[in-house]
């Protein structure tokens, strides 16, 4: 619009009417001002529409319009009018708009030298140029050497004119001003300036706009599924693809395994009696493990919850002895087995300190090494008893430490009848349950003051045992490795009610391996969580079914033997189910009834079931122990085993 112009010192306001077209109200200025200065911009428009549609009537009109200025006409008057003898009509309306919210910062300047222009200009502002002209900002650098305005062609002008008018759309200045004889540069350089300054901006905004969106698409994909791992990305697919073999389902890789080392797909590490290298050969008379308590049993629920207990571990992941608050302890896990207890029921927390071990194993020495040295007593070292059947480690621990403040003695109940039983001697009782092997929920067997209590309560979980009351004792035990099945993670976890008891147990645990590797408490995070997540409702159903169901099936082949029998254990209400239940321990504890079957564990070897000699256990050899809480297959195969064994007894082939 180089035809029009602004009046510098208008106050001009836009609003709408009530037609809801824009209207203009001007203050601080006389109105027949205004009205002379449209009359004025009309003869312009006018003359040059004549001037290129009808050049030859541009020279017969008059160069004024045909009325006063000063009369002002009312909008209501119709659109005629009678002038100069002739009628007038009202054919069109131009426009004259100037966009009013603009910001002053934003000016590009166009020199134009319209004779007309220059001369409405000077008719309007009391015959003298206008002095002012605006200079560009002091923090735009010049950039008059950067062109020579002279050697700019016209056509150029306006095509960069019109493409800041195209990049300005809000607040943009055109003002029209004629400044005769000031050299073109000077408006030139304006514009070069104000395209520099325009081209800084620009920048500025696209640098902004850019830095937006890589903040936004980095927050959108975090939270998204698509989201594009960068450093995890090879560890992730390391682990997919040893996820991915599928070993015909008997057996699995791993991502340490055999194979990895030299860049190929980690190779199957079969079950027991299977082989192959995709584990798909059954091995005939092959023996089957059922001497260890490897809680396999646990593993497809874990395969299941693949995504959600998965944790990756950063090469920088704790790298210190210690965390923040200078302990070998992570305050996350702790919490988060607080809150495992408080779920499942089966244990009291308040008032206790949380102390870790690398398994219950070392809990086990780090208790009985505490207790021990709050023996006052002179007669000799603490007697550490269990009753039996108990779980080996206590004797093969105490002797194998051989400390002057302990010594095992063997059977609670034998020690409770025995002379040497004084009543000051210093005794501590380990007492298991449910007990391995049996799986009885068992009580202490001695009291009294010299008397103190390690009760580990490894498999006192909704999977083996009903859970009857919460355990509220001085001195409890816990073991991953019947919690969730990590026996390999190594952790495990003591309630302790006595300071001093705590004090000498992390001790112990100090000296022995300056707590438990951080990496082992980032994982059991993340498989505790799984499991309180949703209070324990998937893994202990889980676990729990399949137990239930190993039992049935393994008690439908036993009950058909008068040759072995298993232990029998009376349902009990279980706080965490919410019914009466039936026991299903981890282990079948079988009782070879025949006189002859002297060796139980040789009956069973020999029919190729490798189980745990009763001897094991303080018992006798007329028992032997089975673990159910192994591998499907492993199970599978013992009741293949067992079938094979009762059918010596003449039983029918089809009554099983
Ligand atoms: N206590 C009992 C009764 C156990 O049977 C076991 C192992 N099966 C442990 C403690 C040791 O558990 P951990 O693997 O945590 O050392």
């Amino acid at each position: 619009m180089d035809y029009l112009r602004k009046l510098k010192s208008l106050n001009m306001q836009i609003t709408y009417s009530q037609y809801g077209l824009l209207a203009q109200y001007y203050s601080q200025i006389s109105p027949l001002i205004l009205l002379r200065y449209y009359d004025d911009a009309a003869c312009v428009l006018r003359k040059m529409c004549l001037d290129t549609k009808a050049p030859h009537l541009s020279s017969t009109l008059p160069p004024t319009l045909p009325w006063k200025f000063n009369k002002h006409v009312q909008p209501n008057k119709g659109l005629t009018r009678q002038g100069n003898g002739n009628s007038e009509e009202l054919r069109c309306v131009i426009a004259v708009i100037r966009h009013g919210d603009r910001t002053p910062k934003h000016k590009v300047k166009l020199n134009v030298t319209e004779e007309k222009l220059l001369n409405l200009m000077l008719k309007h502002n009391g015959g003298k140029p206008r002095a002012e002209m605006r200079e560009a900002p002091a923090f735009l650098p010049g950039c008059e050497s950067d062109s020579d305005p002279e050697d700019l062609e016209h056509a150029e002008k306006l095509r960069q004119v019109k493409a800041v008018i195209e990049e300005s759309r809000s607040g943009l200045k055109i003002l029209i001003t004629g400044k005769e004889g000031k050299p073109k540069t000077k408006i030139l350089n304006v514009v070069c300036k104000q395209f520099k300054f325009m081209e800084k901006k620009l920048l500025l905004i696209t640098v902004s706009i850019i830095t937006n969106l890589v903040f936004t698409i980095h927050i959108l994909y975090r939270n998204s599924n698509t989201w594009n791992p960068t450093w995890t990305s090879r560890a992730a697919i390391e682990a997919e693809d040893a996820a991915s073999v599928s070993c015909s389902g008997h057996g699995r890789a791993y991502v340490d395994g055999i194979g990895v080392l030299g860049g190929k797909q980690p190779s199957c590490e079969c079950n027991n009696c299977y082989t192959g290298k995709d584990c798909s050969i059954l091995l005939s008379d092959c023996p089957v493990n059922a001497n260890s308590g490897d809680p396999l049993f646990l593993e497809p629920f874990w395969m299941r919850q693949a995504e959600s207990s998965a944790a990756l571990v950063s090469g920088w992941h704790r790298m210190s002895y210690i965390y923040q608050d200078g302990t070998y302890m992570s305050e996350a896990l702790e919490t988060v087995i607080r809150k495992l207890h408080s779920v499942v029921g089966n244990a009291v927390t308040d008032n206790r300190f949380v102390i870790f071990g690398s398994g219950s194993t070392q809990l086990l020495a780090a208790a009985v090494h505490a207790l021990s040295l709050t023996n006052s007593s002179s007669s000799g070292p603490a007697r550490l008893l269990a009753s039996v059947p108990y779980y080996a480690m206590y004797k093969e621990q105490a002797e194998f430490f051989d400390s002057v403040h302990l010594k095992f003695e063997g059977d609670a109940f034998a020690w409770k009848n025995s002379e040497r039983n004084d009543n000051t001697t210093q005794v501590i009782e380990v007492v298991t349950s449910p007990n391995n092997p049996d799986g009885k929920l068992k009580r202490a067997v001695l009291d009294g003051p010299n008397v103190k209590t390690i009760h580990d309560y490894a498999y006192y979980w909704p999977y083996f045992s009903p859970i009857t009351v919460p355990a509220d004792e001085d001195l409890s035990l816990f073991s991953l490795s019947k919690t969730t099945g990590h026996a390999g993670s190594r952790f495990g976890w003591g309630l302790v009610k006595d300071k001093t008891v705590y004090e000498n147990m992390k001790r112990y645990i100090t000296l022995s391996s300056m707590g438990v590797s951080r990496t082992t408490q980032l994982h059991v995070l993340q498989l505790l969580n799984v499991v309180v997540r949703d209070g324990g409702d998937n893994i202990f159903h889980f676990g729990h079914e399949t137990l239930k169901k190993r039992w049935e099936t393994l008690n439908k082949v036993l009950s058909l033997s008068t040759r072995f029998s298993l232990q029998k254990i009376k349902p009990e209400y279980c706080n965490y189910f919410k019914k009466v239940r039936d026991f299903t321990p981890s282990y079948a504890w079988v009782k070879c009834e025949r006189p002859g079957d002297a060796n139980c564990y040789e009956i069973f070897r020999e029919a190729k079931i490798t189980g745990r000699d009763g001897k094991v256990f303080g018992s006798e050899e007329s028992f032997v122990r089975l673990s159910l809480i192994r591998s499907q297959d492993d199970f599978d195969h013992l009741i293949d085993m067992l079938k094979k064994l009762v059918l010596q007894e003449g039983v029918e082939a089809h009554s099983i």
